[in-house]
């Protein structure tokens, strides 16, 4: 008799709980440190952190090894199949449309919440809390970043905006130059071919890279939860969870013939990459996975989802939105409407301008809190456990570019 194969998506969920339990139990002065090993140089925790913690590592280095050329080919490639100049703008402004509007709301929600658990809030002291902002981008900048000054830069550095904007060229060429060029398109197609079959096999390796992503993290940061911030980090989740369950099910609802619960399960082991990795751009190839397999049009997935992965940010907003709030209530100052208002627009400038890294909310929370008169320290406060925040943040922000490919892609389909 053949044995059944367990499908890949239930070995990454498992790998998630063998991960979260192994970090729970290595976390230092846990159930296993010292006493498990009768060597007592040698910690459980430490263990993880030397050895497991570098096979994890392999796993994204191997996802970011492979997203760029993925995102290039795979746009160029969208392009040449719409083969059609007008349909790719149309489909691009589609999209951003729906990218502003789920962010918009998700900062909606994330305000509203925050502020109606504000009273609630453990106040920290703020003497002694330093951080020093990093240089950011205003909007306009960050604009006259996406173009490129040379091909090659933008590759290496896997500048994400940057590449979309040479897909975009090359494919629009490619269509132009038509008969001539015939070879060029091959030569990309194949190579298209080649790379996927490279993310196939990296992605059949997540669920022991996803074990070894997260338990070091849980071990590092699983004890903080409990800390005072647990109220803040669980109105951020709160939000997350509103987002996804409300928006996001709305929208499928209304614009695919994909259920919700179709969806969720669906995207479900991107989201078990994005809790572990905190990564977007790191989660790009399972995305595309997921979301081509729920029925998306792979020309459209393949050029909405990168842009998605780097611009599209709703977990980032609500986080930004709450630790605000919250930041605000530590200096004993109460955000005026006009005040609140400039939050939003200014997180939802931040969350474009936010890369799909981790930790890099973080950063643009200081244009946020600049913008209402905070003192930019602030964000001392909420450091520690910004890893916590990250990593359901980063879930959101695959999960609304998914939902939004499914729901561009549907519209498209439609419209023939
Ligand atoms: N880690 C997030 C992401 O990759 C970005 C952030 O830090 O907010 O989507």
């Amino acid at each position: 008799m053949e044995k059944k194969k367990m499908p890949l998506s239930i070995k990454i969920f498992i790998g998630l709980i063998i991960g979260v339990i192994l970090g729970l139990l290595c976390v230092a002065d846990g159930p296993l440190d010292n006493t498990f090993f009768l060597n007592t140089d040698i910690t459980s925790f430490k263990l993880l952190q030397e050895y497991i913690k570098p096979i994890g590592d392999i796993f994204l280095n191997l996802l970011k090894f492979v997203v760029v050329p993925i995102v290039l080919l795979s746009i160029i490639c969208g392009i040449m199949s719409l083969s059609d100049i007008k349909k790719v703008w149309s489909i691009g402004i589609k999209t951003i449309l729906f990218y502003l509007f789920t962010t918009f709301i998700a900062l909606i929600i994330g305000t509203i919440i925050a502020m109606l658990f504000k009273s609630k809030f453990v106040i920290l002291d703020v003497t002694g809390a330093e951080y020093t902002a990093k240089e950011t981008k205003n909007f306009i900048q960050v604009v006259a970043d996406m173009f490129p000054t040379n091909i090659v830069a933008p590759l290496l550095n896997a500048s994400m905006l940057q590449v979309i904007v040479i897909a975009l060229f090359i494919g629009f060429a490619i269509i132009i130059a038509g008969d001539k060029a015939k070879a060029f398109a091959n030569v990309i197609e194949s190579a298209n071919a080649v790379f996927i079959e490279i993310m196939d096999m990296i992605i059949h390796f997540s669920p022991v890279g996803i074990v070894c992503l997260i338990a070091p993290v849980i071990a590092e940061n699983g004890p903080k939860i409990l800390g005072s911030l647990a109220l803040v980090i669980g109105i951020a989740y709160l939000g997350y969870i509103i987002h996804m369950l409300v928006t996001y099910s709305t929208l499928v609802t209304v614009f695919t013939d994909v259920s919700p619960v179709k969806f969720f399960k669906g995207i479900a082991p991107a989201m078990v990459m994005a809790f572990s990795s905190a990564s977007s751009v790191g989660t790009l190839p399972i995305n595309i996975d997921c979301t081509v397999k729920m029925g998306a049009k792979k020309d459209i997935v393949s050029f909405v989802l990168p842009l998605g992965a780097t611009i599209n940010m709703d977990g980032t907003a609500i986080y930004q939105a709450v630790c605000t709030i919250f930041i605000a209530s530590c200096y004993g100052i109460n955000l005026t409407l006009p005040q609140i208002i400039t939050v939003i627009v200014t997180a939802t400038i931040a969350s474009i301008g936010t890369a799909g890294v981790p930790g890099a909310g973080v950063v643009m929370l200081a244009m946020v809190l600049q913008a209402v008169g905070l003192p930019v320290d602030g964000i001392a406060l909420v450091l520690g456990v910004d890893r916590i925040f990250d990593m359901g943040r980063t879930v959101v922000n695959i999960t609304g570019d998914s939902a939004c490919a499914l729901c561009v892609s549907s519209i498209e389909t439609k419209k023939k």
